[in-house]
Parts: C-alpha cells; sequence; structure tokens
C-alpha cells in the first residue's frame, strides 16, 4: 500500500490495522496490541507548530499524535501552500514511526478558516446567531470545512457552543448567543456543517465557560476562565444544553473543557474544582451519562492551571496536575510547549502505578478511533485546494447580510436611496482588520488591511455605484452637502482576556489593540456620532462590535441604528442591506443592554428591561405581522411595562416552533 515505507517489516505492512476494509473497532484494537507506552503517550500529545515545524523529526521522536497552529502561528509566507508544505512534511515525520500513525493537525477556524492568509473570513458565530438559520451555518462551516481542507487542516477547534450570559465576557462573540436552545441549534449546525465535509468538530469550553461570574479572580483572564456559580438544574438547562445535542444528536468527535470552573453553593462560597480537573463532568456526564464517544481535548496548556501538589518550582505540568487531568478523562494533551516534558511525567505516573493503563488505553483509542473514522491512515497527505472561491465569497457575503439587526429605524431611514449624497465616517468603516474581529491572522486579531475582501465603505462604493460618497474616519471633512450620514464605529478585535469591563489592556501589538476595551463606545466614537448626526439630515449608525455596545445616551440623535456584529470579509453584505438589496432580517441573539449598570441581562431575569430585548429585530420588507406591529408599538415608546420580557418570550415560542403561542404573545403586545 501507498503507506509502506521504506524497511516497513512484513508483519506491519500487513497488518489488520492498515486494511481499510476491516472495522474501526477491530483496527483499534489491533493496533493498540502492537503500542508500546511510548506510542500512546504519543497519541496523546499535541504540539505547537512552532516547536516542530522547523524540526519535523521530533514529531518522529516524540511520536505525536497531534500538532496544532494557536491563534497567529502561521508559517511564513502565510499561503495556502506553505501550509500544505509544512502539515506534509510534518505527516512524513509522523509516518516514519515505527507504526506509522498518521497525525491530526488542529486549528482554530472559528469565523472561515481565519488564520489562513486569503481565506474566506464569516461573521463570527455571534452574527451567525442573529442570522438564526441552521441551514445557513452548516453552510458556512462546510465552507469553512472545504478552506481548511484546501490547506491539509483537518480538526478544528470548533465550534464554540458556549451560551454567553454576561456581555462583559471577551468571548462573546465566539457564542451564538444567550439562549441554549438557539447555541445548542445552530452549534449542531455547525458540527455538521464540518463534520460531514472530512474536518473533527470540538465544541468548547466545556461547560460554563460563558457563564461565568464577573470580578471572580485578580487577572484580566477572571471572566474568561472564572467560576460559575450556578445550581445543578440551572447548569444543566443553561451550559449544559448544547453539549447534549452536538453529543448525542450530531455526533461531535471531540470535546474541550473549559479553563473555568463551577461553584454548586449558588451563594458563590464553594471550592470549586476546575473543569480540567472535573472527573464528574467529564467522565461521569460527557463520557458516562451522554455516551460521548470521541476524545477530550484539553485548552492551551490547560492543566497547567490546576492546583499542585508537588514540591514548589516543580516544572509544569506537575506530576500532580497530570494525575488530576488524566484522572478526570481527558484523552489529548494540548502542551504547546512543554510536550516532551508532559510525556516524561505522564510515563513516570505510569510506570509508578499511580495512573491506571487502563485510562490511557481508554484515550488512545478513543483518538486512534476517530483518526480511523476520518480516513486519516488511508488518506494522510494533504494536496492543495482553492480557498476563497467565489462561491465561499458569495456565501461569506450572504451570511454578513443576514446577521445585520436594524434596531431602530425612525422615519424608514432605512433602506437608503441608490443615489443619495453620503456622508461615511467613523473608523470601523473602512478596516477589514476591525470588520473580522479576534482570531483573525493573528489571535487577537488586528486593525487594518490584514486580509484581502471589502470594507463596509468598498461594500458601499460597490452597491450604490450612483451614490455620490464622502468618507472622512474621524468626520474631519466637511459635511454639507450630503443627505445621510453613515457612522461605522464600535469595537476594535481582541480574543481572549477581555472581560473586565474599561479596564482590561493588551499590552503587545498595535496602539487599537492596547486601547482598553469596553461596553461603551470610545470618546472619540461618540464625537464622530454627534458631529455627523448633529450635521445631516439623516443619521445611520453601525455598531461593528462582538457584542452590545452601550449607546442609549446618544439614541435621540440616531434615525437608524444597526448592529453589525463582526461581519467578516465581505462587508458587500452590509452595503446589501443598507440599499434594500436584501431586505433586514436579523435578531437580537443577545439582550441589549440599556446601561452597563444593567449587565448582565439575559431574558428570564427579574425586572428584565434591557434597551432592546433578545429577539429584537426591524424589518424592511413588505407584509408586516404581528412581531412588526408589536415593534413598531414599542419602538413608538407606546408598549407596557415589561414588555420586553414578552416580547423575548414570543421570540423563544417561536424559536421552539409554538408560532400560535408567539403570535398571540406579540399580538397582544401590538394591541
Ligand atoms: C483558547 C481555545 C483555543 C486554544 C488553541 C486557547 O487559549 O481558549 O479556545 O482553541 O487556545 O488555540
Amino acid at each position: 500500500t501507498a503507506l509502506v515505507r521504506d524497511g516497513s517489516t512484513a508483519e506491519d505492512a500487513g497488518a489488520l490495522y492498515l486494511d481499510a476494509g476491516q472495522p474501526v473497532e477491530s483496527r483499534v484494537a489491533d493496533l493498540l496490541g502492537r503500542m508500546t507506552l511510548a506510542d500512546k503517550i504519543g497519541q496523546m500529545t499535541q504540539a505547537e507548530r512552532v516547536k516542530v515545524a522547523g524540526d519535523p523529526h521530533l514529531v518522529t521522536e516524540w511520536r505525536l499524535g497531534s500538532v496544532l497552529s494557536g491563534g497567529g502561528s502561521v508559517p511564513d509566507p502565510n499561503t495556502p501552500q506553505a501550509w500544505v508544505d509544512m502539515i506534509n512534511s510534518l505527516q512524513r515525520a509522523a509516518l516514519a514511526t515505527p507504526l506509522r500513525i498518521p497525525l491530526l493537525y488542529g486549528i482554530d477556524a472559528v469565523h472561515g478558516n481565519g488564520n489562513v492568509h486569503g481565506s474566506t473570513v464569516f461573521p463570527h458565530n455571534v452574527g451567525l446567531g442573529a442570522g438564526r438559520d441552521p441551514r445557513l451555518v452548516e453552510q458556512v462551516y462546510q465552507a469553512t470545512a472545504r478552506e481548511m481542507l484546501a490547506t491539509g487542516i483537518r480538526w478544528d477547534f470548533a465550534p464554540c457552543v458556549c451560551v454567553s450570559r454576561d456581555e462583559r465576557w471577551g468571548r462573546a462573540f465566539e457564542s451564538f448567543g444567550e439562549d441554549p436552545a438557539l447555541a445548542g441549534r445552530l452549534g449542531g449546525a455547525a458540527v455538521d456543517g464540518l463534520q460531514k465535509n472530512g474536518v473533527i468538530a470540538t465544541v468548547k469550553h466545556y461547560a460554563g465557560d460563558g457563564d461565568t461570574e464577573y470580578g471572580t479572580g485578580d487577572s484580566d483572564y477572571a471572566i474568561d476562565q472564572g467560576v460559575t456559580v450556578t445550581s445543578r438544574a440551572d447548569f444543566d438547562r443553561v451550559d449544559l444544553a448544547p453539549y447534549v445535542s452536538a453529543v448525542t444528536e450530531h455526533g461531535v468527535r471531540s470535546v474541550m473543557p473549559s479553563y473555568s470552573s463551577v461553584d454548586w453553593t449558588e451563594d458563590g462560597t464553594g471550592n470549586p474544582v476546575k473543569m480540567h480537573a472535573d472527573r464528574e463532568l467529564i467522565t461521569g456526564k460527557l463520557k458516562g451519562d451522554l455516551g460521548f464517544d470521541g476524545f477530550v481535548i484539553t485548552d492551551w496548556e490547560g492543566i497547567h492551571q490546576l492546583p499542585s501538589t508537588d514540591p514548589d518550582g516543580t516544572p509544569e505540568p506537575t506530576p500532580s496536575q497530570v494525575r488530576a487531568g488524566v484522572g478526570a478523562g481527558i484523552d489529548m494533551f494540548m502542551e504547546p510547549h512543554t510536550a516532551p516534558r508532559f510525556q516524561e511525567v505522564l510515563e513516570a505516573e505510569v510506570d509508578a502505578g499511580r495512573i491506571g493503563t487502563d485510562r490511557i488505553d481508554d484515550a488512545v483509542r478513543r483518538i486512534l478511533a476517530v483518526k480511523f473514522r476520518l480516513g486519516l491512515f488511508e488518506n494522510p497527505y494533504a494536496t492543495l485546494g482553492d480557498v476563497r472561491g467565489t462561491e465561499h465569497r458569495a456565501l461569506a457575503r450572504t451570511a454578513a447580510a443576514r446577521s445585520q439587526v436594524l434596531l431602530k429605524n425612525s422615519g424608514d431611514v432605512l433602506p437608503l436611496a441608490a443615489d443619495a449624497k453620503i456622508y461615511v465616517a467613523g473608523r470601523n468603516a473602512d478596516d477589514i482588520g476591525n470588520q473580522a474581529g479576534g482570531w483573525t491572522i493573528d489571535w487577537q486579531g488586528r486593525n487594518g488591511d490584514i486580509i484581502p475582501g471589502a470594507t463596509i465603505l468598498d461594500g458601499i462604493r460597490e452597491v450604490a455605484p450612483g451614490a455620490t460618497v464622502t468618507y472622512s474616519a474621524d468626520a474631519s471633512a466637511p459635511v454639507g452637502g450630503s443627505d445621510v450620514g453613515v457612522v461605522v464605529v464600535g469595537e476594535t478585535p481582541y480574543a481572549e482576556g477581555f472581560g473586565d469591563v474599561g479596564s482590561a489592556t493588551w499590552t503587545r501589538g498595535t496602539e487599537e489593540q492596547k486601547e482598553p476595551k469596553s461596553l461603551t463606545l470610545r470618546p472619540a466614537d461618540r464625537a464622530v456620532v454627534s458631529k455627523v448626526c448633529g450635521a445631516v439630515a439623516e443619521c445611520v449608525v453601525l455598531i461593528v462590535s462582538g457584542r452590545p455596545q452601550v449607546i442609549s445616551d446618544q439614541l435621540g440623535e440616531i434615525d437608524a441604528l444597526v448592529a453589525s456584529w463582526l461581519p467578516g470579509s465581505e462587508g458587500g453584505g452590509v452595503a446589501d442591506v443598507l440599499f434594500g438589496r436584501r431586505p433586514f432580517t436579523g435578531r437580537l441573539p443577545m439582550s441589549w443592554p440599556d446601561s452597563v449598570k444593567q449587565v448582565p441581562v439575559n431574558v428570564g431575569d427579574r425586572g428584565y428591561e434591557p434597551l432592546f430585548p433578545y429577539g429584537w429585530g426591524l424589518r424592511t420588507m413588505a407584509s408586516p405581522d404581528a412581531r412588526d406591529a408589536a415593534q413598531e408599538k414599542a419602538a413608538g415608546g407606546r408598549a407596557p411595562d415589561g414588555w420586553q420580557q414578552r416580547f423575548a418570550e414570543a421570540q423563544l415560542a417561536e424559536e421552539s416552533g409554538d408560532t400560535a403561542k408567539a403570535t398571540t404573545l406579540w399580538t397582544r403586545l401590538a394591541n
């Protein structure tokens, strides 16, 4: 066979596990029986690209089962060909091990394969959540899978099926929204989009990452990696639900535990266990109750955060950390820079009998089964394919259009006339890095011209060639003579560690990356809004951001307000809805707070009075229905107190398929 390398013995050339005609279970059992402890530990180890790409023989020496690119870890040049060459050279090294077990390469392709320059960059999950369309989500993740395969990558650390319950969470944009059923439905579609197209999906971060308490812990990562204080029932209902569907209905093949932990005391007085050491939730719940038969991969150095009982100064991961992680039921360990250390410790612990060989075999069996099912033994090598083809760009444009949520539209300012005189302002109007957000080329993302594609300004020029467009990022150019202002403001990219409103800063990177991230618009953005809206007859404001931005005090100055989220590389989709080429159909996947004090705000909360409730979204199309009528009444300030809760409940009813109930509720609100 193609796999027989020079020097292979007659015996292993005819080995059962190499026979694709055999059932997976038999292949796994046969291969496992031939493996030494070192082979097994190798399969349980994942190292980072930077450690091995320059030295592929390390893959052979360490018998690595997997290699990853962390955010921003890209070959130079960052071209599809360079990725294919790199992955093939690592694969050659893996196939040079005695048993020739192929390597599985993993990456965070969380909104398209955004690390690879030239890929199609789709809206982040929060925007897909606004789109509410499982079919569209499946297509987006299918396109992502195709573009990953085109560069040789077969494992995606996505989708995040996190349920974001606190707007301050810096990873809110990675979530499909605050409702567990929505996250489950769209997360399941994403899993299918990847796995039906030859890429292993990972649901993350198991579980409760989006539901951690603000202010627990003392680092900027506190809210990313902190504590979920909840009851068993709420945890099951809110945090666990999307995993149940990913595992039992969509057969997801890998799960990544969260850096966070759960405190069941409800009053926050417990002594919670980090998820990476949570045997009950990983082995008991996930592998036991839910019957998960794929494998569990740690998050980046996830076990290094576990409390260590070894002497101070013991290098990480320490023996107690390794025991806790393996014992909890983790199968593969993301040890980007410490793979040999991890291996040495694990081997010593097994040799000393402190970690049972059954647990090791269980881990390896799971990993091998996934590799066999993927066809990796038969097709280990990558072949270059197309990225960012016309079809994928069109799909990304559609997804961007569908993700736009029209929050306010007084006097039907939108859609704009194709021959309008338009004054475009705001720094997010013409910055593709900002509209792509985190996990694009860089881990934290970056502002500026970092990927090919169209900015929102490019889109406006393309969609309305007959319009007169003046652009001034800071609104310093004179405004006179324009009919309408389009101001695009909001956030600059970030990924992890930006939970702390107004105080978290990133100390590396560009000036914009170092800016404090917060839920209120920056003073410069606010000034541009006021300046433009004060000078034109009609003023449209677009907020490009990964989460809601508090804007209540400026709402009166604004005629039309749009939540654009992080639309990705095809800004034309945003322009399409602005000019009515496509209708606005997006609905809020997260409640939009009235003030920072109100945060966190979620449907079902007592005294739920956000500025815009979950599910809000005006439409620019004919034949209005009960929902439109309810929204019109609320937008006109004529809805009764507490209408937000009823509106959002109607939305949830509709999403669960109970259209009759939804219509009744909306009709009541409208009358
Ligand atoms: C993130 C994960 C990601 C991993 C690998 C971690 O810091 O929390 O979501 O998959 O890095 O890049």
